[in-house]
């Protein structure tokens, strides 16, 4: 089968920096997003001038008609999805009795709707090959608890649930499914907290600093290549020793 990925959400922070590496690892690559088509055609150059297929495609993950449309175009431009990392998320901070229910709706939309959709979109093409990979991004606060973050501790916990599940489902046919779960990463989506709280976190993390998207980006691939070849069902955490 031919190295085709799709990323959802590959336009910035993590999603972004595995696109980059797997595209070095020569893999074709979709870059998914849904406002910032400046980043997401930003990616798209530098592998197109590195010389790798590229595309970038504006899809909602929580719309599955969407999802679906993105599928097809990826197929008819790269060919068969042998490699799908289910990356593009949401994140925030309230306390329970202030959220709103159209708030725990779009979390769970975005965060386990759109892998359910993205994983059902792909899968034709998995199964017809015998093989192929999903990657699930879920967090540390997936497998720990996080005050003022239990909606998005939920979604998260629930991609664990998901993957696992799916792992088993899906390993008579060849098709591995795994999880990464980062830590606290310097990207957009942490910045919100600000850098006293930031520094904070990096000072709570045994290695000593946030993650870096690249570090992410290096989990994402061992589980996508063949040295993985006999792994799946499984939760790799990076986050620095954090949840240790
Ligand atoms: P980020 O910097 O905020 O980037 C989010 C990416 O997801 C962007 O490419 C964004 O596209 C895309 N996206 C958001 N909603 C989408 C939707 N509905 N449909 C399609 N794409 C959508 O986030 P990040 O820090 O790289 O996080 C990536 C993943 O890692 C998320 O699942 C997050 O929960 C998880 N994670 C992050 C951390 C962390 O500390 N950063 C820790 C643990 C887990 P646009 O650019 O178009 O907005």
């Amino acid at each position: 089968m031919e190295k085709t990925a799709l990323i959802t959400g590959a336009s910035r922070g993590i999603g972004r920096a595995a696109a980059l590496r797997l595209a070095r690892e020569g893999w074709k690559v979709c870059i998914n997003y849904i406002e910032r088509k400046d980043k997401a055609e930003e990616v798209c150059s530098i592998l197109k001038k590195e010389g790798t297929e590229a595309m970038c495609i504006q899809a909602d993950v929580a719309d599955k008609a969407q999802v679906e449309a993105m599928a097809n175009a990826v197929r008819e431009k790269l060919g068969p999805i042998s490699l799908l990392v289910s990356n593009a998320g949401i994140a925030g901070q309230m306390q329970i009795q202030d959220v709103k229910e159209e708030s725990w709706d779009r979390y769970f939309d975005v965060n386990v709707k759109g892998a359910y959709n993205a994983i059902q979109a792909v899968l034709p093409d998995m199964l017809h090959a015998h093989a192929g990979s999903i990657v699930t991004v879920s967090s540390m606060w997936g497998l720990r608890g996080a005050s003022c973050e239990s909606v998005y501790s939920a979604t998260k916990a629930a991609l664990i649930g998901l993957t696992r599940s799916l792992a088993l489902e899906l390993a008579p046919t060849g098709i591995r499914v795994n999880c990464v779960a980062p830590g606290v990463i310097n990207t957009d989506m942490v910045q919100v907290l600000g850098q006293e709280t930031l520094g904070k976190l990096a000072e709570m993390t045994p290695l000593g600093r946030l993650g870096t998207p690249e570090d992410v980006a290096a989990a994402i691939s061992f589980f996508a290549g063949t040295e993985a070849g006999f792994i799946t069902g499984q939760v790799l955490t990076a986050d620095g020793g954090f949840i240790v």
